[in-house]
């Protein structure tokens, strides 16, 4: 089912609706916010200048520290009274992103969500638990009201409480769950350490995932757990494009379809800041088109992917970007190397004695940075066995030296003896010091 007849449109005609609205974005950020229009001046461009959609590429590039700068309402273009909600990233550190919504990005913000839940499957009739925790974060509260508006009813569970998710799974007939990927991995796990085997005892069968990434190997670990029927997509968005809703999988998991009535997507090289042709890897640039609390042009995501423009086979003709290759912040660099936690996860996954959960550990010993991955056992009957153990700590090295090309540390343990994560798992310890 296809949500929209814009998802469907000639290029010409997606084309010719993103220049319009590009124009009106330009010329209302430029008269409403005034970091912006010093940035326009600096840059020598005022908004007529803007009369095509390759002129976008002469605007200049919104960053995070912009809302850091501007904290907490300096990006925002219209007044308080206007607003019907206000969003927040979770900060770790200092204060958190504030975003903003009038009573029309509401609406545009949940159709779009609509639109994606739709693309993964969802229906009216789907009975949807959403255990994202809600709150200030975007994500609980975008796909709880694009869910609604779709038809299907929802339950907000929020995170946590695995005993209560399970037990509104069987009671309500959950159809549809609303998880980040490692927490709906482990909620299986959960599901099937109490004697049930969720394709057969449960009715949930659609996965709609978000908050983190999905690689291929989680997916198919996915299946293992939920069972061959459970159809899973990954979306993605974040607080200061909108929230969820920019871009979602359809059913030919072919990449994520970009909405882009209302997104113009541009992928650059994050060093230079030059835009790369289709099919390049490089930091996806996001245009936020007809907003009108906190309309955002060129933001730096600093997420790596790839767009693709030929037509889907799914009939919807926007642009796709490839799943995320990984963050440019989340890239630890090992003597040298450039290592993305998910390409070591790709590893883990192809290996079947292991299970899907990992840490990954760096220190800086003598001067040289060590990298520790510890990886559960599947079956701890092989911890009894240091022939076996040690055959199996080679195998990974030996997998992770061809994929990384680097020797790292391995530490098997027992199964479930890793912390496990209701929101985004936290993989990554980094404790090197500089200059140490
Ligand atoms: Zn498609």
């Amino acid at each position: 089912m296809i949500w929209a007849k814009e998802e469907t449109l000639p290029r010409v005609e997606i084309e010719s609706i993103q220049l319009k609205r590009l124009k009106e974005t330009v010329h209302y950020i430029y008269d409403r916010v005034e970091p912006y229009r010093r940035k326009m001046e600096e840059a020598g461009i005022k908004p007529d200048d803007i009369q095509s959609l390759d002129d976008l590429k002469e605007m200049p590039f919104t960053y995070k520290a912009d809302f850091r700068d501007n904290y907490p309402m300096g990006l925002f273009a219209v007044d308080k009274k206007e607003l019907v909600r206000f969003h927040a990233s979770s900060g770790t550190t200092g204060k958190p992103t504030v975003v903003g919504y009038t009573r029309k990005d509401l609406d545009v913000w949940l159709n779009n969500v609509a639109r994606i839940a739709c693309m993964g499957g969802a229906t009216p009739n789907d009975v949807a638990q959403i255990a994202f925790g809600y709150g200030t974060f975007t994500g609980a509260l975008g796909l709880h009201g694009g869910l609604e508006k779709l038809g299907a009813s929802v339950i907000p569970m929020s995170s946590g409480n695995t005993k209560k998710q399970i037990m509104f799974m069987q009671d309500i007939g959950t159809t549809l769950l609303v998880a980040t990927p490692s927490y709906a991995l482990h909620l299986g796990e959960e599901i099937r350490a109490r004697g049930l085997d969720p394709s057969k005892d449960l009715r949930v069968h659609i996965g709609l995932f978000g908050g983190e990434g999905m690689t291929e190997p989680m997916r198919d670990e996915m299946h293992k757990v939920w069972g061959e029927q459970f159809f899973c997509t990954q979306n993605y968005g974040m607080s200061e494009l909108c929230g969820p809703g920019v871009a979602g999988e359809c059913e030919e998991l072919c990449g994520m379809h970009i909405n882009e009535d209302w997104f113009i997507p541009e992928v650059i090289n994050p060093e230079t800041g030059e835009v790369l042709p289709p099919g390049e890897r490089g930091e996806l640039v996001v245009t936020c088109l007809g907003k009108e609390a906190i309309p955002l042009i060129r933001y730096r995501t600093g997420d790596l992917t790839r767009l693709f423009y030929e037509p889907c086979k799914c009939g919807r003709t926007t642009a796709r970007m490839e799943n995320l290759s990984g963050r440019a912040d989340d890239m630890l660099v090992i003597r040298g190397v450039n290592v993305f936690p998910t390409q070591i996860e790709e590893v883990l996954l192809q290996i079947q004695e292991i299970g899907p959960h990992y840490e990954i550990l760096v220190e800086r010993k003598n001067r040289l940075d060590v990298m520790t991955i510890t990886v559960e056992l599947v079956d701890d009957r092989l911890l009894d066995s240091y022939a076996q153990l040690s055959e199996l700590e080679q195998k990974i090295k030996k997998g992770l030296k061809a994929q990384l090309g680097l020797a790292t540390h391995i530490k098997l343990v027992a199964p479930y003896s890793l912390q496990r994560f209701e929101g985004k798992a936290k993989r990554v310890t980094d404790l090197r010091k500089d200059g140490l």
